[in-house]
């Protein structure tokens, strides 16, 4: 890989509708919202490190995590939620580091939801961020989930501001309009990415 690029924004902004479409343009996706879930999937590493933690209470009688209690453990605690991170961001890092030496693409797109918020970017050479304002992100994520939008709110509010996310992007995709919208902006990116993994890389 030439070039390794980080995407990320806010909660519903749109990340995996541009890692998809990159993906389908011929870049390496590797998306760390995924390997959480394997890494606390049955069989994953996560899982026993996790029930170390957190007790045993925290597996369903089949043996899988019960993802509700442990929501609401680190959603009472920041305590327990630090802990929980700490099992898992190391894990994470080493999987994606892995998946990304193995990866045969031009460039790579590192998927990181809170890139900013947990000091990642060393790992990216440059950082690309989806943008839509808050009332879009509200609209889709209360659409998609469920969630009322209280709760999507408070979800926002924990995240880096708009504002400061954007002013720290090398570049940016406004995922504000529909889906096809998106394509010049893909296509430009895509083209640019290869240029510059290419040119590196000679
Ligand atoms: P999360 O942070 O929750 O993982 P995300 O940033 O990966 O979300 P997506 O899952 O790509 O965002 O998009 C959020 C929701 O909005 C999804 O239901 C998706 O189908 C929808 N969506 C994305 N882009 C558009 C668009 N341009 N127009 C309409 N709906 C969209």
């Amino acid at each position: 890989v030439g070039l390794v690029v980080a995407l990320t924004g806010g909660i519903g902004s749109g990340k995996t509708t541009v890692a998809d479409r990159l993906a389908e343009l011929g870049a390496g996706v590797i998306d760390t919202d995924e390997i959480s879930r394997a890494l606390t999937a049955r069989d994953g590493a996560a899982l026993a490190p996790i029930a170390d933690a957190f007790g045993p209470d925290i597996r369903l009688a089949d043996g899988t995590l019960d993802r509700a209690r442990l929501r609401r453990r680190v959603f009472a605690d920041p305590a327990a939620r630090a802990q929980l991170e700490s099992i898992l961001h190391p894990l994470i890092e080493a999987t994606m580091l892995e998946r990304l030496a193995a990866l045969q693409t031009d460039y790579a797109v590192l998927v990181i939801p809170l890139l900013f918020e947990t000091g990642q970017q060393r790992h990216a050479d440059r950082v690309l961020v989806v943008d839509v304002p808050e009332s879009i992100q509200i609209a889709r994520v209360m659409e998609r989930s469920g969630l009322s939008e209280t709760e999507v709110r408070r979800i926002i509010a924990s995240q880096i501001p708009r504002q400061e996310r954007n002013a720290r992007a090398d570049d940016r995709i406004d995922n504000s309009g529909e889906r096809v919208d998106l394509e010049p902006r893909l296509h430009e990116l895509h083209t640019a990415y290869t240029q510059i993994a290419v040119k590196r890389s000679r």
